[in-house]
């Protein structure tokens, strides 16, 4: 059955909602609680962050959260592109239990019960995972998980435990805890278990963490004394499954961006949807990085030279020059893009008729950004060739092509392509040497700022686990006995 990306974020809510949740509105993806631990809102449970440490309500909810993933801990600015089920900008399903509202057994049930009996998922391409324990941090086996996905009637060969992929935390510091995920084979018709989490035909759809513990500043984990549970699940993925296709890039919410795209390109390119294809990648990265940075501008970031803005400005740079040089898109064509990102969202209630209003403002700041980008490229390169022209050297310094970024923004990819017009090389180790030395410093210079709630942990030896708990304002601690 083929859903419109419409028909899809209705079924969801109308599912949780017979299940008496409240469907509560995304959040912006520029993070509202602006503790320094986050660039952008990446995970549907941010904005319910100081509910899971503070509230004692039992409360359901469920939501679709615009995230961006392209900096910290959730960071996947730079596999953009190379596979077919990751973007920066993407959006989250979720569903979520606060103070018991209801258990874990309920809460795979739902799951299970929306993808196979709402959505028709075939169960056999269904795989789930499960939490394995790290001893050396004292959290067990999710034993009772793994009997939880018995009981519902998955096959045991279909139910694996992972370890590092199955204790989710939202930042270095925070809620975190043990989770199962449910992954589906895009194949089918084959035991595809030993290729979950390894190969690009088996994604990983839903992550359900039970949201049981907290991570303070020095990387202790501790118990948070109550039981949540937050889920997860990538609206993109679940709609290539619905709608029969292979990849997040082949469905209805990217469709009119590629072919968008397409015809802004000199040649009439078309996209094939090839994973192996370097001109696909930079389609689909294209598509991705016009999207998100649309987004976050719409949701008030500006593309800058810090925090937020510093990665709107790197991706919008990224498209502005990979779009030129590798698709043949003239200076200033990307901008057209933004209408059709834009009318690819419309209709999506109280979420993105905000976009809709800022259109012009959106454009007008992406033409702003691409004339400053060209004009620091133009300089770089007429800088890049004095040099380049005196030296008889056949080789281009590392330390001349970083000095052209640091002070031009100039990329790295664009030196190459100057370098080799002249015959010749840019010398990208000492390139790299020069990044590290300069990333060590500016690190040295600005220390990761902690959430609020993490400096005030108390420091005591790793034996001993603490609950934690939210009291008349202020954090109280107490001993909890360790067997
Ligand atoms: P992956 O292992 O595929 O990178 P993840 O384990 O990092 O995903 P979670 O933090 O568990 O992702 O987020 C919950 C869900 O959000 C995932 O199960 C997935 O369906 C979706 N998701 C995560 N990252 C992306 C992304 N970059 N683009 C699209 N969907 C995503
Ligand atoms: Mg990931
Ligand atoms: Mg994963
Ligand atoms: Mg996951």
């Amino acid at each position: 059955t083929y859903h419109s990306h419409l028909e899809l974020r209705k079924s969801f809510f109308d599912f949780f909602q017979s299940k008496k949740h409240e469907i509560v509105k995304s959040a912006s993806v520029i993070p509202l609680e602006n503790d320094g631990s986050l660039l952008f809102t990446n995970a549907g449970m941010n904005q319910f962050k100081s509910l899971i440490l503070s509230s004692t309500e039992p409360r359901r909810v469920a939501n679709i959260q615009k995230c961006i993933r392209a900096g910290g801990k959730h960071n996947d600015l730079d596999d953009v592109g190379k596979d077919l089920h990751h973007q920066t900008f993407f959006e989250m399903m979720g569903n979520w239990s606060f103070n018991d509202a209801f258990s874990k057994e309920e809460a795979c049930k739902f799951a299970w019960d929306y993808l196979v009996e709402v959505l028709g998922i075939d169960s056999e391409r269904l795989y789930v995972s499960y939490f394995g324990g790290i001893e050396k941090l004292g959290l067990p086996e999710d034993r009772e998980c793994k009997e939880i996905w018995k009981n519902i009637g998955v096959p045991s060969h279909r139910i694996l435990p992972f370890v590092a992929e199955n204790f989710w935390e939202m930042g270095a510091a925070g809620p975190c805890g043990p989770c199962t995920e449910i992954h589906y084979d895009r194949i089918g018709g084959r035991d595809a278990s030993s290729l979950v989490n390894i190969d690009d035909s088996v994604v990983e759809i839903w992550n359900i963490v039970f949201m049981s513990n907290v991570r303070d500043s020095s990387g202790k984990i501790y118990n948070l004394g109550r039981n949540h549970i937050d889920t997860g699940m990538g609206f993109e993925r679940l709609l290539s499954v619905v709608q029969n296709k292979n990849s997040n890039f082949d469905t209805d919410v990217f469709i009119p961006i590629l072919a968008k795209i397409s015809s802004l390109t000199k040649k009439n390119l078309k996209y094939n949807g090839s994973v192996s294809s370097q001109e696909d990648a930079v389609f689909r990265l294209v598509a991705d990085h016009v999207r998100a940075s649309t987004i976050a501008i719409s949701d008030g970031a500006i593309p800058d030279g810090t925090g937020n803005g510093f990665i709107v400005r790197k991706m919008m740079r990224r498209s502005f020059l990979q779009g030129n040089s590798k698709l043949g898109i003239d200076r200033f064509g990307l901008s057209d893009l933004v209408p059709t990102v834009i009318s690819t969202l419309v209709g999506v209630k109280n979420v993105y008729s905000e976009v809709e209003k800022s259109s012009d403002k959106i454009i007008n700041i992406f033409k702003e950004e691409e004339t400053q980008f060209w004009k620091t490229v133009d300089k770089a390169k007429k800088m890049f060739d004095v040099g380049a022209n005196e030296n008889k050297s056949s080789t281009i310094s590392g330390r001349k092509a970083f000095n052209l970024f640091e002070t031009y923004g100039l990329p790295l990819s664009v030196t190459i392509e100057m370098a080799r017009n002249l015959g010749k090389e840019v010398d990208e180790k000492e390139f790299e040497r020069c990044q590290l030395e300069a990333q060590k410093l500016s690190q040295k210079a600005s220390q990761f700022k902690l959430p609020v709630f993490a400096k005030d942990f108390p420091t005591h030896s790793d034996k001993e686990k603490y609950s934690y708990s939210f009291e008349n304002g202020r954090y109280a601690f107490s001993k909890v006995p360790t067997t």
